[in-house]
């Protein structure tokens, strides 16, 4: 684990999930030797996994206590959704390209998950067929935060996603209230673009 991660993240489940989930296994071959450096790395298809602070930022956010069921968007390498698998009674993670989809389930299946459900994206953001989340996680960049997600989070749910230019992006924790959403802001990032219906163009 890093310095940093250690020093700024309070939520020890998030760090204890973090310590014992092999991220190599989650990185190309050609990568593994910086598996745990704290930045983000290729993973194919124009594709990233994302840096662990800000991982381990995103997944604290959450508050998850172990009970919740948990919508990701963003499979991507699968390595954030062990760590909700970890932390929550069950992921529903939604994936664009077909191939990260299936390389996920893959390696998340040999590491003996079986709380995860990894669908491929449909037209509209998310997946509406099994909401309402106690938590969404983004982990792609949408131009501003989508109605259509927003409405797939229960009363008092967390959604942590980033928001803001297709290269650069202020993080944002929604909380869904039943009159006014709280919206906090917990800082600058930088993530592949949301592509779909409410966010980018391809
Ligand atoms: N959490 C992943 C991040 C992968 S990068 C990891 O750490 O490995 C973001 C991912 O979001 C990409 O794999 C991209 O294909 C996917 N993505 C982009 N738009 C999407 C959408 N509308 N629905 C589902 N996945 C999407």
């Amino acid at each position: 684990m890093t310095k940093q991660l250690a020093a700024e993240i309070n939520d020890t489940r998030v760090l204890a999930a973090m310590s014992h989930i092999p991220r190599e296994q989650f990185v190309p071959r050609e990568n593994r030797y910086l598996a745990y450096e704290d930045g983000p790395l290729p993973i194919g298809y124009e594709q990233t996994i994302s840096q662990p602070y800000i991982i381990a930022l995103m997944t604290e956010a959450l508050e998850l206590k172990g009970n919740e069921k948990v919508l990701e968007i963003g499979t991507g390498s699968g390595y954030q959704t062990a760590i909700l698998a970890e932390l929550a009674d069950t992921v529903i993670s939604v994936e664009r390209v077909p191939a990260l989809a299936e390389s996920a389930r893959e390696v998340l299946g040999s590491l003996g998950y079986e709380n995860i459900e990894i669908y491929i994206a449909e037209e509209t953001l998310g997946w509406p067929e099994r909401a309402p989340y106690d938590a969404i996680m983004v982990t792609a960049g949408a131009p501003d935060i989508p109605v259509d997600l927003l409405s797939q989070l229960s009363i008092d749910g967390r959604m942590v996603i980033p928001a803001g230019s297709r290269y650069v992006q202020e993080l944002y924790k929604v909380t869904r209230q039943k009159d006014k959403n709280r919206v906090e802001k917990l800082g600058g990032c930088r993530f592949v673009a949301l592509i779909g219906k409410g966010a980018w163009e391809n």
